[in-house]
């Protein structure tokens, strides 16, 4: 008797969350999908290529939260898009260590349940978000590491590549040129007001083999709540230390801080000059909002919303959100 009640149950509870059902979310009248690609220490223009790249999965991600497509997805399909481009330091086209080769990290979280999974010091996963994912969905683990995890992700279904050929290494020009970014990052709000944040990384210029950065720490680089969700990029040993974004989420809900307050109190004001580390991140508020901080010159952004056109820029878009920010067309 009681066997189709709970099945019930539990498919309206799968509906609700829009997992694995196209088309599901629909409660809320309201969707936002947030990306980026990683901090900028000097003032850069958007390149073309990076324009056209964020606008194409602005577009796709729109499509996909207006259907009704989940956060989780939106998140996952822009990130693993960004790996794919081998435009940005993460998935092809990541940095390489000190001993010229390329180990990869990458986190994912769904704020309604806090859903987690990711991945550290990897070579050879072709997407290390879609591995997280796996982690995420196929697992009851979070983090999987280096050459077992590896093989481990592999049998649960991950691809992987041929690091030989796979990669395009890219060396960052020296100062004042600045270093080529970046990290990748998403947060994606649903249409059944669930949050969700990923980020992804070849990790930052200089790293020794078997370091770990932290895109694939909860907490550091990636955090997502019923509130806010938030994907960090810059020095990640100082993230890692200051717990960064479980720290902005920790502001919202327990000081009821605003965002951009959070936000920037602990990229500017904590890592920014206590620690004198270089970072920023991005942040998607339950209700849409939107807010970019970064303590060096900006970060390389990408925001749509519901019926207003996509922006892509580099500079802070400020309180004001991404109407009142400078679009950067030819700068
Ligand atoms: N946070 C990344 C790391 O430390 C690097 C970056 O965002 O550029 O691995």
């Amino acid at each position: 008797m009681k066997t189709p009640v709970i099945a019930a149950f539990f498919l309206a509870a799968a509906l609700a969350c829009g997992e694995s059902y196209a088309g599901a979310c629909s409660v809320s009248p309201r969707h936002a999908l947030l990306l980026h690609g990683g901090f900028l220490d000097y003032e850069e223009e958007v390149a073309p290529a990076h324009r056209e790249l964020l606008q194409r999965l602005l577009a796709a991600g729109n499509a996909r939260l207006a259907a009704g497509g989940s956060a989780l997805d939106a998140v996952t399909e822009a990130i693993a898009a960004m790996e794919d481009s081998g435009l940005l330091d993460a998935g092809k086209g990541s940095i390489v260590n000190t001993e010229g080769f390329t180990e990869t990290d990458a986190s994912l979280m769904e704020g309604v349940s806090g859903r987690s999974g990711a991945v550290a010091a990897m070579q050879r996963l072709q997407n290390p978000i879609r591995a997280a994912r796996l982690v995420m969905d196929r697992s009851k683990h979070v983090l999987f590491v280096g050459a077992t995890g590896e093989a481990t992700l592999q049998k649960l279904g991950a691809a992987v590549i041929d690091p030989a050929t796979y990669y395009q290494e890219y060396v960052p020009p020296p100062k004042p040129v600045g270093r080529k970014h970046g990290t990748v990052g998403a947060a994606a709000l649903d249409r059944c007001g669930h949050l969700a944040a990923g980020t992804s990384t070849g990790g930052w210029p200089g790293k020794l083999p078997g370091r770990v950065g932290d895109s694939p720490i909860i907490g550091a680089s990636t955090y997502a709540d019923a509130r806010v969700a938030l994907s960090a990029t810059g020095v990640g040993e100082y993230f890692i230390k200051r717990a960064a974004t479980r720290d902005i989420a920790m502001r919202v809900q327990y000081l009821g801080q605003p965002l951009q307050a959070a936000t920037d109190h602990v990229i500017k004001n904590l890592i920014g000059r206590e620690d004198k580390a270089e970072g920023a991140v991005i942040a998607l508020g339950a209700d849409g909002e939107m807010v970019v901080s970064s303590n060096g010159y900006g970060i390389l952004w990408g925001w749509v919303g519901t019926g207003r056109p996509a922006r892509v820029g580099t500079r802070e878009p400020g309180p004001s959100g991404p109407d009142a920010s400078v679009d950067n067309p030819t700068r």
